[in-house]
């Protein structure tokens, strides 16, 4: 078991259990029949790697799923993306991107509105620069994968690393 960052609130344990969850039980940890395209990233930083995988059909997310292995954070924060995405255009999921990038980099900012509910768990972690790079991964092989597959690139499996 791993050490989380500690969240000054109070909400400490309630935000460790929902990322252990998210850790201990992913959802949509798995491979798609069908993906439009695949990237993989890995964030040398903490060993970190999240495989993600798309279909889009007509614009939108038909199906998602990612797979992978690293920190609690870094898988959990893929769950919680998987489950934000599902039916969301193409232009939404790059909105989502830009929201929780800004909620990780400013105090500020709250978590995405029209993304999954569990996403403001990760609040605690953007005090530890280090550890946001884990919670943003997935979020940006996402960014990657659109921008793969806008270029055509159907199927195709980069590696971003961070
Ligand atoms: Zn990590």
């Amino acid at each position: 078991m791993e050490s989380l960052p500690s969240v000054p609130n109070g909400l400490e344990d309630l935000y460790r259990e929902v990322i252990m969850d998210h850790y201990r039980n992913p959802r949509n940890r798995r491979a798609i029949p069908k993906p439009s395209v695949v990237v993989e990233g890995y964030n040398p930083l903490c060993g970190d790697r999240v495989e993600l995988q798309l279909e889009v059909v007509e614009g939108r997310v038909k199906e998602v799923a990612f797979r992978g292995q690293g920190c609690a954070i870094s898988q959990a924060s893929a769950s919680m993306m998987t489950e934000s995405l599902i039916n969301k255009s193409l232009e939404e999921a790059e909105e989502l991107v830009r929201a929780f990038r800004a909620f990780m980099t400013d105090q500020d900012v709250p978590p995405p509105a029209n993304g999954y509910a569990d996403l403001e768990v990760l609040e605690g972690v953007k005090k530890f620069p280090v550890r946001v790079k884990c919670a943003t991964l997935v979020w940006n092989t996402l960014q990657e994968a659109i921008k793969t597959y806008r270029a055509g690139g159907k199927g195709s499996q980069i590696t971003l690393k961070e």
